[in-house]
């Protein structure tokens, strides 16, 4: 059955694939994607008992990905948990050479409408895609306007964090499989191969933080903690995304799966635009997909028909 007559008829799920054998457990089962309507402010209506693994009706209104029209819509995309499935090393996060070719060609035909919003830096992502999508990287604070390259302050950060990363990589190099991502404004402490060492990290970058002093926050996200400049963050990202060419006057779609991209996702819903929330985590949004292979699919086929 195409995608494009599977979404719009879900009217049921298992809450993000969490009953034994759902589809979003499976981030390979494609063919079986499956959709929610989101619960906006995390809510659920009033009256109705839910728990986890129960069927749960839709609500009101509901959002048919597979007919979104490409003349009117903008889309935003995370990278890591998005369009990649997660690695234990991040520098080893890829996607095919099929989905790079959708991004291009959903690029294409929405008059180049199409951004990639990471916490990554964006060399990182234009390493991946060639340069030839948009990207604003470290949650927004790296944005792709010439302008904003000469920023003084950049170079301050820069020099904030350096003095951080030998005793973190000390810390990493005690905790083997836990990494240490140097994110030039930033830093990220990751521990998916070692879920133990998770109080030890956290931890660390508290104690990082409160060594940079002010104008500074913890992001915390799955497995990671990551340090970086306060003020920008993905909504912010998209806003300004939204207010120049060719993104200005078109509807944002938004798609997430962490903490870090719910303002994000807020923002699209603000702009009237949708919210995609990606993978497991419980995040309030119009429609949730269970992870980057489902997202793929969903792209093949739009761009198919
Ligand atoms: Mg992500």
């Amino acid at each position: 059955m195409p995608l494009g007559a599977s979404l719009p008829a879900c009217r049921t799920i298992a809450r993000r694939g969490r009953a034994p054998g759902a589809a979003a457990r499976n981030h390979g089962a494609a063919e079986r994607i499956s959709c929610v309507t989101g619960r906006p402010g995390g809510r659920r209506p009033a009256g109705r008992k839910t728990r986890k693994g129960t069927e749960r009706p839709l609500k009101d209104t509901s959002v048919d990905l597979a007919t979104l029209d490409l003349d009117r819509h903008a889309f935003f995309f995370d990278f890591d948990g998005t369009l990649a499935e997660f690695t234990n090393r991040p520098q080893d996060a890829s996607i095919s050479d099929r989905l790079r070719d959708d991004l291009l060609r959903l690029s294409e035909r929405t008059g180049g409408a199409v951004a990639i919003i990471s916490g990554r830096g964006r060399s990182e992502i234009n390493e991946r895609l060639g340069e030839v999508i948009p990207v604003a990287g470290l949650h927004g604070v790296e944005f792709p306007d010439p302008a904003e390259s000469d920023d003084p302050d950049r170079a301050r950060r820069v020099a904030a964090v350096r003095p951080l990363l030998e005793p973190l990589r000390t810390l990493t190099e005690a905790h083997p499989g836990s990494v240490l991502e140097d994110k030039g404004e930033g830093l990220a402490l990751h521990w998916r191969a070692v879920p133990m060492a998770e109080a030890a990290m956290t931890e660390a970058a508290t104690r990082a933080l409160a060594d940079l002093g002010d104008g500074w926050i913890i992001q915390p996200g799955k497995f990671v903690a990551e340090i970086r400049p306060r003020g920008a963050d993905k909504g912010t990202a998209l806003r300004r995304f939204l207010a120049v060419p060719p993104f200005a006057g078109r509807r944002p779609v938004a798609f997430g799966d962490d903490l870090n991209d719910l303002p994000m996702l807020r923002a699209a819903r603000e702009a009237g635009g949708i919210a995609v929330a990606m993978g497991e985590r419980d995040m309030p949004a119009d429609v949730h997909l269970p992870g980057p292979a489902a997202l793929a699919l969903w792209l093949e086929r739009r761009l198919a028909a």
